[in-house]
């Protein structure tokens, strides 16, 4: 099982390798500056550190979060031209690191039909850079038109073949706010028929959720602790066309202690489905 958590490059780049090092995980998720703001510095020196560190460990996967910011489907075009501006830097940077997966919410327009999303989009995306390693996946949100797995697909299937795109990120607190009850069976078969090729879904954002079922607000909570808890994720993890899916924790945190609490929750739960069939 490939697992991390979203780790804190507060001190530069290389601190996640030292969180991973520290919480023995494989896996790492970072912004790459802070996710409200528009600027970015030059982070060439930081990359060339933190590709010589990240040799040295056992981390298999490097994923990078877009920064809150880009809204390629604004209705202000001023914002449109800075999201892509932003979106290319971000790519360029992920590339630099040699981050596997550039994660990327698309929220929509729900004031337009969803044919001039689409269109929209793909002149958008028309206009990216092309990476040598980086992809772009396509993560579900918890309201609006990226929350539904049926418009992700038509957004999915519109850019797939543009070579920067890799496929989409699943995260289970989004999902069950925007809806799909994964504590039961028929909730996540409904995912996993929405999407119908479970090979695109390349990460899992392992949330549990402080809001309740369809609240369609974006809460997360410690694994277990949650409206989805433990039984829930049993639930989920009991599907086998998860078990080869790199996950990330995105669960709160005051400190790391919070994400070895989490992490050994997460392996309470994959342990007992194996006991289970024994
Ligand atoms: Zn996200
Ligand atoms: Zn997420």
């Amino acid at each position: 099982m490939i697992i991390g958590v979203h780790n804190s490059i507060s001190g530069g780049i290389s601190n996640a390798l030292k969180e991973c090092i520290f919480l023995n995980t494989t896996a790492t998720q970072i912004f790459l500056h802070s996710p409200r703001m528009w600027d970015f510095k030059d982070i060439t020196d930081e990359a060339y550190q933190f590709r010589k560190e990240i040799a040295q460990t056992t981390i298999k996967k490097v994923i990078v979060h877009s920064s809150y910011l880009i809204t390629p489907l604004s209705k202000n075009a001023e914002t449109v031209i800075r999201s892509r501006e932003l979106i290319n830097k971000e790519l360029k940077n992920a590339d630099m690191i040699y981050a596997d997966y550039y994660v990327l919410h698309i929220k929509g327009n729900s004031e337009k039909p969803m044919e001039e999303n689409i269109y929209e989009l793909s002149d958008f995306f028309k206009k990216v850079i092309r990476t040598k390693k980086t992809k772009i996946i396509i993560e579900n949100s918890a309201s609006g038109i990226g929350s539904d797995f049926r418009n992700i697909m038509k957004f999915y299937n519109t850019l797939k073949n543009i070579n920067v795109f890799g496929g989409l990120c699943l995260d289970t607190a989004h999902a069950f706010e925007s809806g799909y009850d994964i504590r039961k069976k028929s909730g996540v078969i409904k995912i996993l028929d929405e999407i119908n090729d479970i090979s695109i879904i390349k990460l899992i954002h392992l949330n549990d959720s402080k809001t309740e079922l369809s609240s369609h607000t974006d809460r997360h909570d410690h694994i277990g602790k949650g409206h989805i808890g433990f039984d829930g994720f049993k639930n989920f993890f009991s599907f086998k066309d998860f078990d080869n899916i790199p996950l990330i924790l995105e669960t709160p945190k005051k400190d790391l202690k919070d994400d070895i609490k989490n992490l050994f929750a997460v392996k309470h739960i994959t342990d007992s489905i194996k006991d289970s069939l024994k």
